[in-house]
């Protein structure tokens, strides 16, 4: 049968955009799909240094980099009553530096690199549905009542995690609750990036440009009252106003299957303290364009690079929930919450 696209990506977010480069530049028919016109607010401005060999392999490295203004080889921490600097590391390049920078100004590049690479942007105005076929496997996604086939769906939708709610399929929860709040103020901070942990959650401080502070509050249990943390409240407030998240730990109930992957924050949910939320969305989402653009040309079967997929985030994953465990394992085993 022709289909008019090889891949259709839910979300224009890093894991979308990153999923639609990879798959386009080897190639293939891209259809990338956002229900809200751009620029849209998400957080995440402080992203991991390993985020540069991988922004240049997509070719965005250059736009990015000139528009990081604040990139920081340390951070603070500050925890159980000591402060001290934390290098991220170095090889014989030197120093590993961090990547601040806007998230509207990142996701504006990463959409920009799709477009140029030929990928078909559009902003769909109604819900999606997913399209599938009778026996139940993924087969495309209706756009305006109007059925679009492809070859593979990407669910790149964000923590909401849409191609899992169509299939009806429960996430796994891994953690105790958890809320985040986030907001901006005017001001600049003695070090770029501070990380201090609390009694109940930890707190987040990053200098995003200039003049420009990013806060990130996370509390355990379910918050709904916004808390600016006391350190920022005299500066002016700056940007979007307080955002609250529930960052409570899941994991997608399915990962990948016949016709589709499910990436970036769709397929896991991490609290920020994992600082890499941008860097999995983006990896994810090349991993996935890459699975689709072997199988496409034969090189390899849907169940090997299924398995494979699998197998490297739930990996991720792991990893990541056993290092965050540390950060939050001491408040609950106190609450019990664990
Ligand atoms: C408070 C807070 C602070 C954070 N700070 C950091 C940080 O400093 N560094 C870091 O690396 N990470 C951080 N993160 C995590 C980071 O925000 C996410 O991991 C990252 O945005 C995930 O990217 P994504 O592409 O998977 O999803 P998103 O960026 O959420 O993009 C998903 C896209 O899908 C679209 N979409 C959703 N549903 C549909 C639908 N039904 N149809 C069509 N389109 C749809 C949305 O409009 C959106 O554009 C933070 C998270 C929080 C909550």
């Amino acid at each position: 049968m022709h289909m008019k696209y090889d891949m259709a990506v839910v979300g224009a977010g890093p894991a979308g955009t990153s999923a639609a480069i990879s798959a386009a530049s080897r190639g293939l028919r891209v259809l990338l799909l956002d229900r809200v016109r751009f620029p849209r607010f998400r957080p995440g401005e402080c992203l991991h240094p390993g985020i540069e060999p991988i922004f240049r392999e997509l070719r965005v490295w250059h736009a990015v980099s000139e528009a990081s203004a604040v990139r920081p080889a340390q951070r603070r921490v500050c925890w159980g009553g000591t402060s001290r600097l934390e290098s991220f590391g170095r090889d014989v390049e030197g120093e590993w530096r961090a990547v601040h920078i806007a998230r509207t100004v990142l996701d504006a590049i990463l959409l920009q690199r799709a477009r140029d690479m030929g990928v078909e942007y559009r902003q769909a105005h109604e819900p999606l549905q997913l399209l599938q076929k009778s026996g139940g496997d993924v087969d495309g996604v209706v756009i305006g009542g109007a059925p679009v086939q492809c070859r593979y769906l990407i669910d790149a939708s964000g923590s909401r995690s849409w191609l899992n709610r169509q299939l009806g399929v429960a996430p796994q929860v891994c953690s105790p609750k958890l809320t985040a709040f986030c907001g901006y103020r005017e001001g600049r901070l003695e070090d770029a990036q501070q990380f201090h942990a609390g009694v109940d959650g930890w707190c987040w401080f990053a200098q995003v440009d200039a003049h420009t502070i990013n806060w990130t509050l996370v509390k355990h249990g379910v918050h709904t009252k916004p808390c600016v943390p006391a350190e920022l409240s005299g500066m002016p407030a700056a940007g979007p106003n307080v955002c609250g998240f529930d960052v409570t730990w899941r994991r997608a109930g399915t990962l990948a299957g016949h016709g589709y992957f499910v990436t970036g924050d769709a397929a896991f949910v991490l609290d920020p303290s994992a600082g890499n939320g941008v860097l999995y969305a983006v990896l994810s989402g090349i991993f996935a364009g890459e699975c689709v653009v072997a199988v496409t040309e034969g090189r390899e079967d849907h169940a090997s690079v299924q398995a494979h997929y699998d197998e490297w985030s739930n990996q991720w994953f792991d990893g990541a929930r056993k290092a965050l465990a540390g950060i939050h394992g001491q408040q609950w085993n106190r609450t019990g919450a664990a």
